[in-house]
């Protein structure tokens, strides 16, 4: 099977209990991880009674603009990615503060049916999409004959999952970066605002900046106040992108 579309699965949000003894004057419509942040940041200065009568929006914009980026960080988003490739997660993990990952493992999953993830840049051209379909083929084809090879190989290993592991870990060499992989991505509203801000760039790579679009979609969708000032835009390139009015708050 071929990807021409990552999958982007919203996992988890916060869940916000307010303490009886501190409630605070909501205003306006708001979801708990806005709520979350917004009494993380009036508990710096005891203004739970909202003396400037903020909405939530207002307020998380406030923070955004004054750079109190850090209330933002109570509210943590799980999302499941699928339909992407090796070399996309391989630059996604670059992103460290405020980030966990839990991703397919090449080891103990056999790679011999998976699937790829067609490159954006050669969807829509025949000749180029053939022959890159050729190569990725041959490439699992490889793969197939190597793990066989190495469980007789290894045949004195006792432990059959080991002896798999030992195989498919040596014959994964051969597959492209193009393999589709699944990764479970959790972080919160300022770390990934920092991410999206680097991978929806006009200067980021194609596929990671379409996944970027995606998730930014999905958490505007979930808790917009903390992702309002992003505006996705076609670039010159005729591909979407995205870019942010409040850099690194
Ligand atoms: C268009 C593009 C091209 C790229 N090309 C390459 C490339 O060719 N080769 C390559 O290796 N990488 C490349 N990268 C990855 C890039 O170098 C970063 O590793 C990646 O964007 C993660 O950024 P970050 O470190 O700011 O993120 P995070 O690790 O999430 O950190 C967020 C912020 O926290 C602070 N921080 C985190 N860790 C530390 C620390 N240890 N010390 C001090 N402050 C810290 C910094 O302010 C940092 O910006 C590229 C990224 C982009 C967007």
């Amino acid at each position: 099977m071929f990807y021409y579309e990552p999958t982007v699965t919203l996992l988890a949000r916060p869940a916000f209990v307010e303490p009886q003894h501190l409630p605070v004057n909501w205003i306006g419509e708001s979801t708990d991880g806005e709520r979350l942040a917004e009494f993380a940041g009036r508990l710096c200065y005891m203004s739970q009674r909202n003396p400037a009568s903020r909405t939530t929006r207002d307020y998380l914009e406030n923070i955004k603009r004054q750079g109190h980026g850090s209330v933002l960080e109570h509210a943590s988003y799980s999302v499941l990615l699928e339909g992407v490739s090796r070399s996309l997660t391989h630059e996604l993990v670059r992103h460290r503060a405020g980030f966990a990952y839990s991703q397919l493992s090449q080891r103990y999953v056999d790679e011999s049916q998976a699937n790829f993830v067609v490159p954006p840049a050669i969807v829509g051209d025949e000749a180029l999409e053939g022959a890159w379909r050729g190569q990725v083929e041959g490439a699992q084809r490889s793969y197939v004959t190597l793990v066989e090879q190495l469980m007789e190989r290894y045949g004195w290993v006792t432990d059959k999952v080991h002896r798999r592991k030992m195989a498919r870990e040596a014959a994964r060499g051969v597959l492209p970066n193009s393999t589709e992989t699944k990764i479970v991505v959790t972080a919160n509203a300022r770390a990934w605002r920092t991410m999206l801000e680097l991978r929806s760039s006009e200067g980021a790579e194609l596929e990671i900046r379409r996944v970027a679009i995606a998730i930014l979609r999905l958490l505007q969708a979930e808790a917009s106040a903390f992702f309002s000032d992003f505006e996705i835009y076609q670039a010159e390139d005729r591909r979407e992108a995205g870019r942010i009015a409040f850099h690194k708050v």
